[in-house]
């Protein structure tokens, strides 16, 4: 995994429990997601009722694992966390199933990666919150329904193209969660900080925000490195310029940016003419595998118009020219 400090990846000190809202109303941003959920689980409350099956999507570090955490706090009911990966064989997802009680939240993780043998078992138990046992083999198999508890799945993926279609079918409620406006990460900043005892100018929350590349996960990871640089070289308090001269140290630069990103525009620029360049010849170039390119690297320079996706490949935009000092070839 990618030890950047931009990287949306989860890493080492980012799970501090503390920093994460439990209630719907303390989630920042994201209004019209909020809006939704607030009324389908006020629908589910009233109707004494388990909430249809959520599926959260968008780019990782920016709140599905909080909001389904929010989901259940809401609702009243129990969590039970697992992740795609985690789930090997079919008999694990039916233990887990036939352990949960009426209304309980299952919260599946990386839902893209689950195996087919497994999602077989999750498709009548999201429809008819039933567990189909096949008793024995070969021509004296019996086949065996138990009744399972109502229960909600919230599935997250970062990669919603990659669901299976019977498996993305079966959820009720779709939710997108898009990178973050930077006055949301900015209040998002300012309450990490508040939580955590650290004094801050609300200047350099607006600095530390533009800086995060829309994902919460890295503000609050950004606000904590400043909060060491801060006790280190001054008295504690993140001031603009303790902030400004942190960031710099940090080398993420005024929009966000770091060396990996700089690099990679760069040898688009010096190598390919600003492309097509082709995503594993691009990887290769820069060094870094090219799952971690297309899903953790790319989506942010494609977002912020930095590069663009061609059939041909990627290629620079008159923005990246603009920002890299580059000169036009053409
Ligand atoms: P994901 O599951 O999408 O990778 P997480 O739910 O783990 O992301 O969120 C990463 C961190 O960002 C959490 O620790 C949480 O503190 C913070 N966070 C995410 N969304 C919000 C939000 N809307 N308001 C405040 N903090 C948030």
């Amino acid at each position: 995994m990618s030890t950047r400090i931009i990287s949306q990846e989860s890493q080492d000190g980012d799970n501090d429990l503390r920093l994460r809202p439990a209630r719907l109303s303390d989630y920042i941003g994201q209004s019209a997601v909020k809006e939704r959920l607030a009324i389908f689980i006020e629908a589910s409350n009233q109707r004494r009722d388990a909430l249809d099956h959520v599926l959260l999507y968008g780019p990782p570090g920016l709140g599905k694992t909080t909001l389904a955490h929010i989901i259940a706090n809401e609702l009243g009911v129990h969590i039970r966390f697992t992740s795609g990966p985690a789930i090997e064989r079919a008999g694990d997802l039916a233990a887990i199933l036939t352990n949960l009680e009426p209304g309980d939240v299952l919260f599946i993780d990386e839902i893209h990666r689950l195996a087919r043998s497994v999602e077989e078992v999750l498709y009548p138990a999201m429809e008819d919150f039933a567990l189909d046992l096949v008793l024995g083999k070969g021509p004296s198999a019996r086949s065996l329904r138990l009744d399972l508890p109502k229960f909600t799945l919230v599935g997250a993926t970062t990669r919603a193209g990659m669901l299976s279609p019977p498996l993305r079918d079966r959820f009720g409620v779709l939710i997108h969660l898009d990178y973050y406006r930077a006055e949301d990460l900015a209040e998002i900043v300012m309450r990490s900080a508040r939580v955590l005892g650290v004094p801050i100018d609300p200047l350099a929350a607006e600095e530390i925000a533009r800086r995060s590349r829309g994902t919460p996960r890295i503000a609050n990871r950004l606000l904590r490195r400043l909060r060491d640089y801060a006790e280190v070289k001054g008295d504690g308090e993140i001031s603009l310029a303790m902030a400004l001269e942190g960031l710099a140290l940090l080398e993420v630069d005024p929009d966000g940016l770091d060396p990996v990103d700089r690099r990679l525009l760069k040898s688009l620029y010096e190598r390919y003419g600003g492309g097509p360049a082709g995503l594993e010849t691009l990887a290769a170039a820069i060094g870094e595998e090219k799952d971690t390119l297309e899903e953790v690297i790319e989506p942010y320079l494609l977002q912020q118009g930095y590069i663009q996706r061609t059939p041909r490949g990627r290629v620079l935009t008159p923005h990246a020219y603009q920002k890299m000092g580059f000169v036009s070839q053409v």
